[in-house]
């Protein structure tokens, strides 16, 4: 009788869990193709903390494990812009992926501080950085994940601004998020091992947020570093 019961909550339990994992599927195709959030604390909690099983069910409805990710990175924006735009500009930090640089690239790596960009002009970097000592922010050029989370340990920063490939930023988003460290997320237009892309004006607006500067000024920003990466 015993064995009985455990065996039905059990069964029970699975199949609340697989409810579970459609359901935010079903959330996060709603999110991405829509950009509506329904429950995205929720969202979060389901594909946050068993991403290995949604991302496993999600491939088996040809969905994709991207859809996980994306959704993850989607929703964590959605609920820390406030806070993140309270944080004042010297508390934040940017961090960005080596990848975004020119495969010529003469800046070397310090193993404390990451890559030290040397304004060569080859990328959009020098024009990110400029951006980023303008208005305050600590900016740092990782070559991984763990670099990332190395920094935040380190610094310790109030609020951190990422960029990277889906993947890498929904890890490195999560493993933030652990602490109390406010963080929001850029991911890659165009990913890879290099000479990725970012969009310049949504990683701009998100620099900026909390921070009073006008719209024209960003999209000056953004047109000047484009000109300069084509
Ligand atoms: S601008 Fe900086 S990061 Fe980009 S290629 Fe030059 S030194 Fe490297």
């Amino acid at each position: 009788m015993f064995y009985e019961i455990v065996g039905k909550i059990s069964i029970a339990l699975v199949f609340i869990f697989l409810i579970l994992i459609l359901i935010s599927l079903l959330l996060g195709v709603i999110l991405i193709k829509k950009h509506r959030f329904i429950l995205p604390k929720l969202l979060l909690f389901v594909m946050g903390n068993f991403q290995t099983q949604v991302k496993k069910i999600a491939g088996a409805f040809g969905l994709g494990e991207r859809i996980v990710d994306q959704t993850c990175i989607e929703v964590r924006n959605h609920l820390n812009v406030e806070s993140f735009a309270r944080v004042q500009a010297k508390d934040r930090i940017l961090v960005v992926p080596q990848c975004l640089r020119n495969v010529k690239c003469p800046a070397r790596l310090d193993s404390k501080t990451g890559i030290a960009c040397r304004e060569c002009g080859m990328c959009i970097i020098k024009d990110i950085k400029a951006e980023v000592e303008r208005l305050g922010y600590g900016f740092y050029i990782v070559p991984g994940g763990r670099f990332v989370e190395r920094i935040v340990k380190a610094v310790r920063p109030k609020a951190a601004l990422g960029v990277a490939c889906c993947k890498d930023l929904n890890a490195a988003m999560h493993e933030i998020s652990r602490t109390k460290c406010v963080v929001l997320g850029v991911p890659l237009i165009h990913e890879g091992c290099v000479q990725t892309k970012v969009n310049l004006i949504e990683l701009f607006k998100k620099m900026k947020l909390g921070v009073e500067d006008t719209a024209a000024n960003v999209e000056k920003i953004c047109a000047d570093a484009n000109i300069r990466a084509s």
